[in-house]
């Protein structure tokens, strides 16, 4: 059997482009050494720039330090003026930005615009919550008491970001981050140089524009061991962690040494529950977007279908028969869905663990084989496994799927939690009762449950986030600005008499 050929831009094509997009938003890359930018495209270094030292990131968070004392008492309305700036910015640039993410990332074009899309959204979001950080009247049980909660700025927050999404987490952080009024250190992932150098120029541009305090944004180039200096840094009153359960269990440990708040968002496990009354033709898009797109690498990706019995054997034909018409290749092409793994370590971990997969009873009923092309392409897998082995409690950063199969609703629910992860989770039924029992409490044990769709995709206005092994931090959405700000509880006494609580008598 010959191997489909892939046609792909050459290095000198992609690096004019990156070029192009850099210009556009007025960054330039600083040019040295110690840090390669390169594009899973082709494989292939793009440039050599200077990476940042751990006297920098010292640097960096003290400078931000500064700023932060002044940003903390700027109107938190005026604080959103800034992030409003910023959102017109990406607007503006949303071209730009999504090539620079299919360059570093390898995400197809109309994914790469959704993450663009995805930091407009929670700018807008954030701008409205500029002026709703609201704190909470408690009745005192004193007479002539008032006893309230208000909320104020934290400090600096470290962000440290995966390559996967390499703009939208650093978004989602930093919009929230700076309405509360806290300053921003952004350690993004070695592999996404470019679109970070980006994204941190338009913010730049915007602190200019709205006349904020320059160092109020620092972006500091480093590797692992640049993150670790952030995470060591007493001045870094919050450490937001985006990435793998292993870089989650060195960093949160670390901060709470320190007494330091952290904020965890890491790896999932995700499954999605095929119920006898699914409607299919519902479930296989939902299923294929879930499982192949951005080629197995979110942190949602579905990885595991628990199907029930009646419905697997045809569901998985369904399924090989979608995966056989995937098309793979060139993320800037139109018609590809499946782009570039992100190096040749994630082409190891996928060989591994289909390897392993078989050993432990699979069979792979679907894709991969990875095609004969520079940079690493390779068919999304479908795996038959006899049950939840070994491999399949680990996340893969690839596009493997597993499938299982259930007779019973209780077998399904108990086999959907028996992960180390929580992240997110769905059911595919017709079954009203089904659905409800599984966003109860007893049901799915993740941060996201959904019910008639799939596991990634999700929106700005929720809360983000999963537990156990995924970390229990929550970005985003709904009430998470909360984690950027501290409380503090005011008790004002305007009756003229002291009178102490819980009626304890003193003097
Ligand atoms: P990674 O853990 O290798 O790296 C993430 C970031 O952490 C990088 O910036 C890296 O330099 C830094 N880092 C690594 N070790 C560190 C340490 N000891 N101290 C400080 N910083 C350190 O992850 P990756 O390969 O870039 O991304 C893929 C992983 O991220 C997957 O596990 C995926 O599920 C997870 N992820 C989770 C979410 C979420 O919201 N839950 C979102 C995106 C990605």
């Amino acid at each position: 059997m010959t191997t489909p050929t892939i046609t792909l831009p050459t290095t000198d094509a992609l690096r004019e482009r990156a070029l192009t997009a850099l210009r556009a938003v007025g960054a330039t890359p600083p040019a040295g050494t110690g840090l390669s930018a390169r594009s899973p495209i082709t494989g292939e270094t793009l440039f050599e720039l200077r990476a940042d030292t751990v006297d920098d990131v010292d640097r960096a968070v003290g400078e931000a330090h500064e700023a932060y004392l002044t940003w903390r008492t700027t109107p938190a309305p005026a604080r959103g003026e800034l992030v409003r700036v910023l959102g017109e910015l990406l607007r503006e640039h949303k071209s730009d930005l999504a090539d620079l993410i299919t360059i570093e990332a390898g995400k197809i074009r109309s994914e790469a615009l959704g993450e663009v899309q995805e930091m407009i959204d929670i700018c807008d979001f954030a701008v409205g919550q500029s002026r709703q950080l609201y704190g909470r009247t408690i009745a005192s049980e004193r007479p002539g008491h008032r006893l309230a909660e208000t909320w104020h700025p934290l400090g600096v927050v470290g962000v440290i970001s995966a390559f996967n999404f390499p703009a939208a987490v650093w978004s989602w952080n930093t919009a929230l981050a700076l309405v509360a009024g806290d300053a921003v250190v952004w350690k993004p992932s070695e592999l996404t140089p470019l679109i970070s150098i980006a994204t941190a120029h338009l913010l730049d541009r915007a602190i200019d524009r709205v006349g904020a305090p320059t160092a109020l944004h620092r972006l500091v180039l480093a590797d692992r061991a640049g993150g670790e200096r952030l995470v060591d840094d007493a001045r870094v009153a919050l450490v937001s962690a985006t990435g793998s359960t292993r870089m989650g269990r060195e960093v949160g440990p670390r901060v709470a040494a320190r007494f330091g708040r952290s904020l965890l968002e890491l790896g999932g496990n995700n499954a999605t529950v095929v119920a006898p009354s699914a409607d299919l033709d519902l479930a296989l898009p939902g299923i294929v977007f879930a499982a192949a797109g951005t080629a197995g690498q979110r942190c949602t990706t579905l990885r595991r279908l628990i199907v029930h019995t009646d419905l697997a054997d045809e569901l998985v034909e369904r399924l090989v028969g979608a995966y056989g018409r995937l098309p793979i290749g060139d993320p800037f092409d139109e018609g590809t869905l499946v782009g570039p793994l992100v190096d040749e370590r994630a082409a190891t971990a996928m060989a591994d663990a289909l390897e392993r997969a078989q050993a432990e009873g699979g069979k792979v009923v679907a894709g991969g084989t990875r095609r004969d092309a520079p940079g690493v392409y390779v068919e999304p897998a479908v795996v038959r496994m006899p049950g939840q082995t070994a491999v399949v409690r680990e996340e893969t950063f690839a596009p493997i799927l597993y499938v299982l199969t259930y007779d019973t609703f209780e077998q399904a629910v108990a086999l959907h939690n028996d992960v180390p992860q929580g992240l997110s989770s769905s059911i595919f039924t017709r079954d009203q009762e089904e659905a409800e029992l599984f966003l109860a409490a007893d049901g799915s044990d993740c941060g996201i449950a959904n019910v008639n769709i799939g596991t990634s995709g999700a929106e700005i206005g929720g809360a983000f986030g999963g537990e156990k092994e995924t970390g229990g931090g929550r970005e985003s959405g709904s009430d998470a600005w909360k984690s950027y700000m501290r409380r503090a509880t005011n008790t004002v006494n305007y009756s003229g008499h002291l009178t102490l609580a819980q009626n304890v008598s003193f003097l």
